[in-house]
């Protein structure tokens, strides 16, 4: 299995060293260069299997030979271990038709739990296997950080460093960045919004010099290993409910494109997804953009589902490429007029979207009045992110087909604003009750590229 670059000017790699690079060297993303199909029979068969099971069979395919079937099986086994949940991502009816898929069952209680676990095992294995050291540098709007700091924490081949926007991460969030005592990993507060953080990381990769001297490596949404293992709660829900006799459509609450899009991907496999509908918060650009064309970026305004608080949605150019034709000059010119603070996406390119995707956004009072109104109906208690989903979910529900709205955090990591809305303040799991009491490290730093990258060659081992 080969993968491509969705600017169609880097190196073509094999699965292990996309994972390992993250951003391709002409910018872009990387995508399978074919998009295996499942056939109806193995879609069916994955009915009742063990959710590592079910991971193994969709994601086997995209591996091609960087692992084993053995070594492939030891690493899901190992990623998920930690959940808890046995299904891992349990399906809960909210309503006759609709159904949540909560996905926030993870260590760090928010779905980026799914990928960011598989992703840990896979690079141990990997570094292990050729002697290689990386060092990992995120940006984090709140849960990427804490996920990928709680999955590679203690790694003897990785460093791991998170720009996250001082004040802007809940503390919760901020907690399970800065309260763990191992010293490869480091939370660093940055001045700023998360499209900062993003910029300087970007700017980082861009640096090859730094890039290549501190062997860095990238786990943010943009890398391919963490959409594909995302593609896997698709399978197991839907086939819950009946697919691949059956279709379904998906609500996903929505910032980086990340988690919808391997929603995109599960479609492409053959499960037969009706629709797949976008939503945001008030910082809708996705929405916008599906509904008028342009892409168009605007100030970020600070929500209380802060993890969709973006305005650079960088997955999607995963999507502008394949509904393009993966025509990969077509989008370097397009992120060329990003820079310039926007673009029309072609007519042609925008019914190919809209062949796919629906969108709607969600106010912060409809956010609200949906949590409350949520546990009024159903006893169940919604984090803000989930909320902006469920609200958009209902409008856009289709009579006749099931409607998946994918819970992508547990409300205690929330807990201001899910109190405010309800007037229940949602208590931490068991397993992680004393996160308040543990003494916290944090660093805090400027946003300047050469300051951060000074920090980060003198604070790795
Ligand atoms: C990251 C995140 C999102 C947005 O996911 P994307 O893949 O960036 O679209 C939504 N909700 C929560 C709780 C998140 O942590």
């Amino acid at each position: 299995m080969k993968y491509i670059s969705t600017r169609g000017a880097a190196p073509v790699l094999d699965f292990e060293q996309a994972m390992l690079t993250g951003l391709a060297r002409d910018g872009g993303l990387y995508l399978p260069e074919a998009i295996p199909v499942m056939s109806h029979g193995d879609m069916a068969a994955l009915e009742g299997l063990p959710y590592e099971e079910a991971a193994f069979r969709v994601m086997r395919p995209f591996i091609g030979d960087s692992f084993s079937d053995d070594e492939f099986q030891d690493i899901i086994a190992r990623a998920y271990a930690g959940f808890g949940h046995a299904a891992r991502a349990p399906l809960k009816q909210l309503a006759p038709g609709h159904f949540l898929l909560e996905l926030f069952h993870g260590p760090t209680l928010a779905f980026k739990d799914f990928a960011m676990q598989l992703i840990g095992q896979l690079f141990e294995a990997s570094l292990k296997r050729n002697g290689q050291r990386v060092c990992i540098v995120g940006a984090t709007s709140g849960d990427t950080g804490s996920a990928a700091i709680e999955a590679f924490r203690g790694s003897k081949a990785v460093d791991v460093f998170i720009l996250y926007p001082h004040g802007r991460v809940s503390e919760v969030q901020r907690r399970q960045m800065t309260t763990l005592t191992e010293p490869n990993v480091h939370a660093l507060a940055m001045d700023g919004h998360f499209d900062d953080c993003q910029a300087r990381l970007k700017d980082m990769f861009n640096d090859f010099a730094f890039r290549d001297a501190v062997g860095l490596a990238g786990v943010n949404s943009i890398n391919w290993a963490r959409v594909l293992a995302q593609v896997v709660y698709y399978f197991t829900s839907a086939v819950a409910l009946g697919a691949p006799h059956r279709k379904v459509s998906f609500t996903v609450p929505t910032g980086n494109f990340g988690d919808i899009f391997a929603g995109y991907i599960a479609r492409r496999m053959g499960l037969p997804i009706d629709r797949l509908v976008v939503a945001t918060n008030q910082n809708d650009i996705l929405h916008r953009c599906l509904t008028s064309g342009a892409y168009k970026t605007d100030n970020v305004i600070p929500s209380i589902s802060p993890s969709m608080d973006i305005q650079v949605s960088s997955n999607f150019e995963r999507a502008l490429f394949e509904a393009y034709g993966r025509d990969g000059k077509a989008v370097a010119q397009l992120m060329e007029e990003l820079k310039s603070g926007g673009f029309n996406v072609s007519q042609g390119a925008l019914q190919a979207l809209r062949e796919v995707f629906d969108s709607g956004s969600c106010s912060e009072d409809d956010t609200r009045a949906t949590i409350a109104d949520t546990l009024a109906r159903t006893n169940e208690l919604l984090c803000p992110h989930s909320a902006v989903g469920v609200k958009v979910a209902k409008e856009q529900r289709a009579p006749g087909t099931p409607m998946i709205t994918l819970a992508t955090a547990h409300p205690a990591k929330f807990p201001d604003a899910v109190e405010a809305a309800c007037g229940i303040r949602p208590p931490l799991p068991e397993r992680m009750s004393d996160l308040y009491e543990r003494a916290e490290r944090i660093t805090r730093i400027n946003n300047d590229l050469g300051v951060i990258e000074t920090l980060i060659k003198a604070s790795r081992r």
